[in-house]
């Protein structure tokens, strides 16, 4: 099989997404985020570029705003916001980062590795943004236009930093024995911000583990919708059985007698609530009463309360067993608790049945009340 990180990581955040994309082959529109993401990633590469002279501030400007796309946003307050926001981007790479002092071994560089055993061999595919010459050995970068920043634990066992760095040592295998000085490092372009970590082989080995679990539960096609933050940006929603239905309108099928019903239904669901809540109150306060007067029932205009005990026994399964598999009757038990027994102890003989009453053991007692209407 086939897959590409972006993928995998579809997968891991929604297996149904996953198959729209990847097995349905249906074509998802791109986000707002995402245009944007790419634009500064392109950014990102004009600017590292190998040259004679590395692009200034003024020329990344200008290469950012000949790629700009107004026309994906919804209004023009938010298109100015997003365009001020690359802008800052861009001014605060600069501000941190000289382009010219790097030395680049490759941009956007992409990659194809052979994970699991002989017989059953996969291909993991994907793109580095970044792979730069260090001092001692190198740096693999890839840069992140999201508005979250992850804490350094979640970039120390980052999943697309491992998967690059293999892909890293399956070009330059010899940087293997030079792991503590291989870098792996997420650039978080909206804060300006570069978390870094390193690797060990360990680690390295249980990424290949994740991908192969991955892969078997694709092939055993399970495809479970996951419900997350993420659904906000999903372009499935209108086909998804999570989300389908707040598109109603959209697809005219739905009757007045249906919008009625759910709504009647979440109505009703929020009132038993609302009802449990005030019963529970009002037992205790009944129960206080009755303590307090020595009553055992009392009595209302439209009824009567009165106090029932209930017990719950334990049963002795080693005991039950012995008693019933001679009978042939063990089968038939699926549980071992009251009401499963009821349902055999009348055609048992007297003395089984007494011996069955015999194993049980009294675990709780609870009380509650009773209403006799009228
Ligand atoms: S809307 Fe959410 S649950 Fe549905 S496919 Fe997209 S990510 Fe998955």
């Amino acid at each position: 099989m086939r897959i590409s990180f972006s993928s995998f990581e579809t997968y891991q955040n929604c297996p149904l997404k996953y198959k729209f994309q990847n097995i349905d082959k249906i074509k998802e529109p791109k986000s707002k985020e995402a245009i944007f993401g790419s634009i500064l990633h392109s950014v990102m590469k004009f600017v590292h570029t190998p040259g004679i002279l590395s692009p200034s501030l003024d020329q990344a400007m200008e290469f950012f705003s000949n790629l700009w796309n107004a026309t994906i946003f919804e209004n023009p307050d938010e298109e100015r916001a997003a365009f001020s926001q690359g802008v800052r981007m861009i001014q605060d790479y600069y501000k941190k980062n000289n382009p010219a002092k790097f030395n680049i071994v490759d941009l956007e560089s992409r990659f194809q590795i052979e994970i699991g055993k002989e017989g059953e061999k996969h291909i993991v595919s994907g793109i580095i943004d970044r792979i730069d010459k260090t001092e001692n050995g190198f740096e693999i970068i890839d840069y992140k236009t999201t508005k979250k920043m992850p804490a350094q634990e979640k970039v120390d066992n980052n999943m697309q930093l491992s998967v690059y760095l293999q892909a890293f040592l399956s070009r330059y295998p010899s940087e293997r024995k030079n792991l503590s000085n291989l870098k792996v490092s997420l650039y978080f372009l909206k804060h300006g911000v570069k978390l870094s970590a390193q690797r060990t082989e360990e680690q390295l080995q249980k990424t290949e583990g994740k991908f192969l679990e991955t892969i078997r539960l694709i092939k055993e096609e399970h495809f479970e919708p996951q419900i997350s933050p993420l659904c906000d940006w999903c372009g499935y929603q209108n086909i998804c059985p999570m989300w389908k239905h707040k598109f109603k309108n959209a697809r005219k099928i739905d009757t007045e007698e249906i919008n009625r019903s759910i709504q009647e239904y979440i109505d009703l669901k929020s009132a038993i609530t609302i009802t449990r809540n005030r019963l529970g109150k009002l037992q205790q306060k009944i129960f206080q009463y009755m303590e307090q007067e020595g009553a055992d029932r009392v009595f209302g205009e439209n009824g009567i309360i009165a106090k029932s005990k209930r017990k719950t026994y334990g049963y002795d399964k080693e005991k039950i067993k012995a008693l019933l598999e001679p009978l042939g009757f063990w089968e038939e038990i699926t549980k071992i608790d009251g009401i499963a027994l009821r349902g055999i102890l009348e055609v048992l003989p007297f003395e089984v049945r007494k011996s069955l009453e015999e194993t049980k053991t009294l675990e709780k007692e609870t009380e509650t009340l009773v209403v006799k209407k009228g």
